[in-house]
């Protein structure tokens, strides 16, 4: 178990990944001490609580030999590694600042020479590592060299020419051989998924194959307008509205074949079925900056893997998302989609439901 005193009491790991926010109580109970942290009364909610990462994303590289037209980073295949050294006094940092985990991305990570090491390295300083991968490259003797993960998330996006469709390389078969790989070498296997207008109608039978293989979630992630993709025809690949009408329902079918996680920028998009399960369930929409963050492959801070070079200090949330029953959990949507499609990275975010509505 690791903890981190807040001000409303405590956010705690266990050891099979579950992170949890306990009140002081509970907290207590656990023999956490608040300190000065619980002085002052505790908080109605924990919702403006949390102003250092739980997660940060770090880009161990730029180099990646897949040619993905909508690479968010523009990664290539002369691209450059950060240095171990670097990385590592990165990590030191995160833990430092007491962020529990630290997921690696690129360009592909795989093609990082140290890549072993520096999962071991997060781990011993009290670091929970994950990492996302397209699967190039990966052999059996690659995969049991992961051991340190918690868990690796193979990038997916389509079955057979579905995949290519979006990504514009033929990489299915890459992408299925990784899992298996993976899963022989022992190590737990997450599916990525971006949705689009081109694969939204296959994603039952995606789920399908993937449960077939034996990865054991999936994780929904909105197609964002960063990097090569901000470049692309974006209008021609974001889910429809009939899409994005259909989402929550899909998503709960998706649900009763696997464990499904959704990215945070997906939360406006589903806000407008019975917002009661996103309060509930305790789901974080937009945390750039705050319980997100994220490190470039620069070495540079950032609020999040898509923003680089962006700051984001507080700010007033305009409306009509200062008066939306989830505001506190969406935080006014994708700042990344804000900033493409109005100029602004403050803007209420175009494509929530509720945005459109309000400006019938
Ligand atoms: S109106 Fe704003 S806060 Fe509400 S769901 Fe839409 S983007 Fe999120
Ligand atoms: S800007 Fe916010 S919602 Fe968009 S990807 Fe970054 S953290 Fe997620």
């Amino acid at each position: 178990v690791r903890a981190r005193a807040e001000t409303f009491g405590a956010w705690v790991r266990f050891d099979d990944r579950t992170l949890v926010a306990l009140d002081r109580a509970a907290a207590r109970r656990l023999g956490i001490d608040g300190k000065k942290r619980w002085r002052d009364p505790a908080p109605t909610s924990i919702a403006d609580a949390t102003d250092r990462p739980l997660e940060v994303h770090v880009a161990v590289t730029s180099r990646c030999p897949a040619s993905c037209e909508g690479c968010y980073l523009d990664a290539r295949a002369d691209g450059s590694h950060r240095s171990f050294d670097d990385l590592a006094t990165t990590l030191d940092a995160i833990a430092e600042r007491g962020a529990f985990t630290v997921a690696f991305g690129g360009g592909e990570p795989l093609t990082h020479p140290d890549l072993p090491r520096l999962a071991a390295h997060a781990r011993a300083v009290g670091l929970t590592p994950v990492v996302t991968t397209s699967g190039i490259g990966l052999t059996a003797e690659k995969a049991r060299a992961l051991s340190s993960f918690a868990q690796v998330n193979v990038s997916y996006d389509g079955v057979g020419e579905t995949y290519e469709t979006v990504r514009g390389f033929d990489g299915a078969r890459i992408a299925e051989r990784a899992i298996t790989t993976l899963i022989a070498a022992g190590i737990g296997v997450g599916v990525n998924v971006v949705l689009t207008r081109q694969n939204f109608a296959t994603l039952v039978e995606l789920v399908e194959r993937v449960v077939s293989l034996g990865a054991r979630e999936i994780q929904l992630l909105r197609w964002k307008p960063a990097g090569r993709a901000a470049s692309l025809d974006y209008l021609t690949r974001r889910l429809s509205q009939e899409q994005v009408a259909a989402l929550p329902e899909l998503v709960r079918e998706l649900t009763t074949r696997t464990s499904v996680r959704i990215d945070c920028a997906l939360v406006p998009l589903l806000s407008f079925g019975n917002v009661d399960d996103l309060l509930k369930l305790a789901v974080m929409g937009c945390e750039a900056g705050r319980a997100l963050g994220a490190v470039d492959v620069r070495g540079n801070d950032a609020p999040c893997s898509f923003l680089s070079g962006v700051s984001l200090p507080k700010y007033e949330v305009p409306e009509p998302c200062a008066s939306c029953p989830v505001r506190a959990v969406c935080r006014s949507g994708c700042r990344v989609v804000a900033k493409h499609l109005t100029g602004d990275v403050f803007a209420p975010d175009p494509e929530c439901p509720r945005v459109i509505e309000a400006r019938g």
